[in-house]
């Protein structure tokens, strides 16, 4: 479980995230939605330590996160994260791209780390590729990949930061549904997405924000039939 209160992020002058308070339990499934520059890799960032709050608090797992006594690698190890641009390790393999994080950051022996490793790459369907370079790789499989990796260290959260707005749109399935896949057994998930039929079929809430703050929060149903708030109304026009 993952909680913000009051949480607000600003970049100079620029108050980029206002007072967002968004919780989310076990096993849920949130897809994060709103205009370009309306806060959402901010706030998942914030999320995942790789920005500083400037006030609020985060709660994982019960626990404050404190930003002096917490270290990034303790956070990072319970929230993973998959971004827009794959972010592999160009000069290591799959397989060395998904045991790099368990053996330096968790310490786990390097033969359990490799076990570990070719269950979750056979899960997402790379079996055949585990040898190869990512520059060897499709779009579909280098995120698919950068998937296996974030979940090789076992987290308790997925962050996903636009996961399919970089692949070619008949690679875009593949990846959906590997996520579709992991929201089904179970996993903790933030996504922010353009993709509105994933989040009308795989998310529990669906979570509208813009210009910094959570505008509105509904289950799918509600939220694209029956939008309450006039700027989701204006929002969903644009998307159709
Ligand atoms: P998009 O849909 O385009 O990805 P977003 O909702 O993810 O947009 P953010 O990237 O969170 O939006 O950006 C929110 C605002 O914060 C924008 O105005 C952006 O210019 C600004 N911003 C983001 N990162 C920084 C930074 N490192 N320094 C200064 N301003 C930033
Ligand atoms: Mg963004």
């Amino acid at each position: 479980m993952i909680r913000t209160n009051n949480l607000n992020k600003c970049f100079g002058e620029l108050h980029v995230l206002k007072d967002i308070n968004i919780t989310v339990y076990e096993s849920d499934v949130v897809c994060l939605i709103g205009a370009s520059g309306s806060g959402k890799s901010t706030l998942l960032r914030c999320l995942n330590y790789l920005e500083r709050k400037n006030s609020g608090s985060i709660v994982l797992e019960g626990k404050e996160v404190d930003f002096k006594k917490d270290s990034v690698n303790e956070v990072r190890q319970k929230v993973g994260m998959v971004f827009q641009h794959f972010n592999l390790f160009p000069h290591m393999t799959v397989l060395e791209n998904v045991i790099e994080a368990p053996i330096h950051v968790k310490k786990i022996p390097k033969a359990q780390a490799v076990k570990e490793a070719k269950e979750l790459l056979g899960k997402v369907g790379l079996d055949d590729k585990m040898d190869v370079y990512p520059s060897k790789l499709s779009g579909g499989q280098k995120q698919r990949v950068a998937i296996a990796r974030a979940l090789a260290m076992k987290p308790d959260i997925m962050l996903f930061d636009e996961p399919t707005s970089a692949l070619d749109p008949e690679l875009v399935g593949e990846v959906l549904s590997t996520m579709k896949e992991l929201a089904e057994e179970g996993m903790t998930m933030i996504v922010v997405t353009h993709e509105m039929g994933f989040a009308r079929e795989v998310a529990d809430w669906i979570v509208y924000m813009d210009e910094g703050r959570i505008i509105e929060k509904a289950n799918p149903d509600d939220f694209f039939t029956n939008p309450k708030e006039e700027r989701t109304k204006e929002f969903l026009k644009t998307t159709a």
